[in-house]
Protein backbone atom coordinates (compact mmCIF):
# COMPACT_ATOMS: atom_id res chain seq x y z
CA UNK A 1 0.00 0.00 0.00
CA UNK A 2 1.09 3.22 -1.24
CA UNK A 3 1.21 5.14 2.75
CA UNK A 4 2.87 8.38 1.56
CA UNK A 5 -0.30 9.12 -0.87
CA UNK A 6 -2.14 9.33 2.41
CA UNK A 7 0.38 11.51 4.56
CA UNK A 8 -0.19 14.83 3.44
CA UNK A 9 2.39 17.76 3.39
CA UNK A 10 1.49 20.80 4.72
CA UNK A 11 4.33 23.58 4.25
CA UNK A 12 5.27 26.07 7.10
CA UNK A 13 3.68 24.22 9.71
CA UNK A 14 4.00 24.76 12.65
CA UNK A 15 6.63 27.66 11.54
CA UNK A 16 7.80 29.32 8.31
CA UNK A 17 10.36 27.44 6.66
CA UNK A 18 8.99 23.22 8.15
CA UNK A 19 7.37 20.94 5.89
CA UNK A 20 4.55 18.82 8.52
CA UNK A 21 3.71 15.34 7.45
CA UNK A 22 0.35 15.43 8.53
CA UNK A 23 -0.91 12.15 9.86
CA UNK A 24 -4.64 12.90 10.30
CA UNK A 25 -5.46 12.05 6.26
CA UNK A 26 -3.86 8.92 7.21
CA UNK A 27 -6.17 7.90 10.13
CA UNK A 28 -9.42 8.65 8.85
CA UNK A 29 -8.71 6.07 5.70
CA UNK A 30 -9.88 2.62 7.14
CA UNK A 31 -7.38 0.57 4.70
CA UNK A 32 -4.75 3.03 5.53
CA UNK A 33 -4.73 2.98 9.60
CA UNK A 34 -5.52 -0.99 9.58
CA UNK A 35 -2.28 -1.72 7.12
CA UNK A 36 -0.20 0.88 8.91
CA UNK A 37 -0.63 -1.06 12.72
CA UNK A 38 -0.37 -4.83 10.80
CA UNK A 39 2.40 -3.36 8.93
CA UNK A 40 4.64 -2.14 12.66
CA UNK A 41 3.12 -5.60 14.62
CA UNK A 42 4.84 -7.55 11.47
CA UNK A 43 7.91 -6.10 12.09
CA UNK A 44 8.01 -6.24 15.89
CA UNK A 45 6.94 -10.24 15.84
CA UNK A 46 9.73 -10.58 13.07
CA UNK A 47 12.19 -8.77 15.24
CA UNK A 48 11.13 -10.73 18.26
CA UNK A 49 10.80 -8.13 20.39
CA UNK A 50 9.14 -9.60 22.89
CA UNK A 51 7.55 -6.48 24.84
CA UNK A 52 5.90 -6.67 28.01
CA UNK A 53 4.94 -3.08 27.48
CA UNK A 54 4.79 -0.13 24.76
CA UNK A 55 5.31 3.41 25.64
CA UNK A 56 4.35 5.75 23.49
CA UNK A 57 4.52 9.81 23.61
CA UNK A 58 2.06 12.70 24.08
CA UNK A 59 0.01 12.66 21.93
CA UNK A 60 0.16 11.05 18.58
CA UNK A 61 2.80 8.05 20.03
CA UNK A 62 -0.55 7.37 21.68
CA UNK A 63 -2.26 6.75 18.94
CA UNK A 64 0.07 3.82 17.31
CA UNK A 65 1.21 3.00 20.94
CA UNK A 66 -1.98 1.40 22.19
CA UNK A 67 -3.07 -0.45 19.35
CA UNK A 68 0.53 -2.13 18.99
CA UNK A 69 0.35 -3.12 22.82
CA UNK A 70 -3.36 -4.54 22.06
CA UNK A 71 -1.92 -6.77 18.99
CA UNK A 72 1.40 -7.64 20.82
CA UNK A 73 0.17 -8.53 23.94
CA UNK A 74 1.18 -5.88 25.20
CA UNK A 75 0.82 -2.95 28.42
CA UNK A 76 0.92 0.47 27.11
CA UNK A 77 2.36 3.15 29.04
CA UNK A 78 1.70 6.58 28.48
CA UNK A 79 4.08 9.56 28.74
CA UNK A 80 3.00 13.00 28.78
CA UNK A 81 3.82 16.34 28.41
CA UNK A 82 4.90 18.19 32.20
CA UNK A 83 1.46 18.47 34.80
CA UNK A 84 -0.82 16.06 33.02
CA UNK A 85 -0.01 12.91 34.97
CA UNK A 86 -1.98 12.85 38.33
CA UNK A 87 0.85 9.92 40.60
CA UNK A 88 4.11 10.35 41.43
CA UNK A 89 6.28 11.28 38.18
CA UNK A 90 10.16 10.65 36.78
CA UNK A 91 10.61 13.83 34.88
CA UNK A 92 13.26 14.45 32.18
CA UNK A 93 14.03 17.93 30.58
CA UNK A 94 15.71 18.09 27.53
CA UNK A 95 16.59 20.76 24.75
CA UNK A 96 14.20 21.52 21.58
CA UNK A 97 15.65 23.61 18.78
CA UNK A 98 14.88 26.65 20.67
CA UNK A 99 14.30 26.28 24.56
CA UNK A 100 13.47 23.19 26.41
CA UNK A 101 10.24 20.35 26.88
CA UNK A 102 9.47 18.04 29.86
CA UNK A 103 8.27 14.67 29.78
CA UNK A 104 6.70 12.81 32.24
CA UNK A 105 6.09 9.63 33.13
CA UNK A 106 4.54 7.45 36.41
CA UNK A 107 6.83 6.15 38.54
CA UNK A 108 5.05 3.02 39.20
CA UNK A 109 4.36 2.20 35.36
CA UNK A 110 7.32 0.10 34.93
CA UNK A 111 8.49 -2.99 36.50
CA UNK A 112 12.36 -3.31 36.72
CA UNK A 113 13.70 -6.11 34.48
CA UNK A 114 10.48 -5.44 31.73
CA UNK A 115 10.73 -5.65 28.27
CA UNK A 116 10.31 -1.95 26.99
CA UNK A 117 9.05 -0.91 23.08
CA UNK A 118 8.89 3.23 22.24
CA UNK A 119 6.74 3.97 19.95
CA UNK A 120 5.61 7.54 18.27
CA UNK A 121 4.38 8.82 15.07
CA UNK A 122 7.07 10.40 13.69
CA UNK A 123 11.48 10.65 14.47
CA UNK A 124 12.61 13.57 12.83
CA UNK A 125 16.20 14.78 15.38
CA UNK A 126 15.46 11.82 17.35
CA UNK A 127 15.18 14.09 20.38
CA UNK A 128 12.13 13.43 22.00
CA UNK A 129 12.69 9.19 21.48
CA UNK A 130 16.30 10.48 22.75
CA UNK A 131 14.57 11.86 25.95
CA UNK A 132 12.15 9.16 26.35
CA UNK A 133 14.57 6.29 26.49
CA UNK A 134 16.78 8.82 28.75
CA UNK A 135 14.00 9.11 30.90
CA UNK A 136 13.21 4.88 30.98
CA UNK A 137 16.56 4.51 31.82
CA UNK A 138 15.16 5.08 35.91
CA UNK A 139 13.19 1.72 35.51
CA UNK A 140 15.98 -0.54 35.58
CA UNK A 141 13.96 -1.70 32.32
CA UNK A 142 15.25 -3.55 29.25
CA UNK A 143 14.27 -1.01 26.00
CA UNK A 144 14.27 -3.81 22.92
CA UNK A 145 13.83 -1.17 20.15
CA UNK A 146 11.74 1.77 18.67
CA UNK A 147 9.17 1.93 15.97
CA UNK A 148 8.06 4.84 14.24
CA UNK A 149 5.20 5.17 11.57
CA UNK A 150 7.45 7.97 9.43
CA UNK A 151 11.28 8.78 9.59
CA UNK A 152 12.75 11.50 8.34
CA UNK A 153 15.90 10.39 7.35
CA UNK A 154 18.32 13.38 6.59
CA UNK A 155 17.67 14.18 10.09
CA UNK A 156 19.48 11.15 11.05
CA UNK A 157 18.07 11.14 14.43
CA UNK A 158 19.33 7.35 14.79
CA UNK A 159 22.46 8.75 15.65
CA UNK A 160 21.05 9.90 18.88
CA UNK A 161 19.12 6.88 20.09
CA UNK A 162 20.54 3.75 21.78
CA UNK A 163 22.22 0.72 20.28
CA UNK A 164 18.71 -1.07 19.74
CA UNK A 165 16.82 -2.27 16.40
CA UNK A 166 14.72 0.54 14.57
CA UNK A 167 11.53 0.20 13.05
CA UNK A 168 10.24 2.94 10.63
CA UNK A 169 6.60 2.08 7.80
CA UNK A 170 7.44 5.24 5.91
CA UNK A 171 10.64 6.65 5.05
CA UNK A 172 11.36 10.23 3.51
P1 LIG B 1 12.09 14.96 17.11
O1 LIG B 1 12.11 15.04 18.60
O2 LIG B 1 12.54 13.61 16.60
O3 LIG B 1 12.85 16.08 16.45
O4 LIG B 1 10.59 15.19 16.65
C1 LIG B 1 9.64 14.17 16.75
C2 LIG B 1 8.47 14.60 17.56
O5 LIG B 1 7.88 15.77 17.03
C3 LIG B 1 7.40 13.52 17.54
O6 LIG B 1 6.79 13.43 18.83
C4 LIG B 1 6.43 13.99 16.49
O7 LIG B 1 5.09 13.72 16.86
C5 LIG B 1 6.67 15.49 16.36
N1 LIG B 1 6.83 15.92 14.96
C6 LIG B 1 7.87 16.65 14.48
N2 LIG B 1 7.71 16.91 13.18
C7 LIG B 1 6.56 16.31 12.80
C8 LIG B 1 5.86 16.19 11.53
O8 LIG B 1 6.28 16.67 10.46
N3 LIG B 1 4.71 15.47 11.55
C9 LIG B 1 4.24 14.89 12.68
N4 LIG B 1 3.10 14.19 12.59
N5 LIG B 1 4.86 15.00 13.88
C10 LIG B 1 6.01 15.69 13.94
Amino acid sequence: MDLKSLIRDIPDFPKPGILFRDITTLLRDPDGLRYTIDFLTQKCVESEFKADCVVGMESRGFIFGAPLAYQLGAGFIPVRKKGKLPAAVHRIDYELEYGTDSLEVHQDAIHPGSRVLIVDDLMATGGTASATAKLLQKFGCELVGFGFIIELRDLQGRKHLPDVPIISVVEY
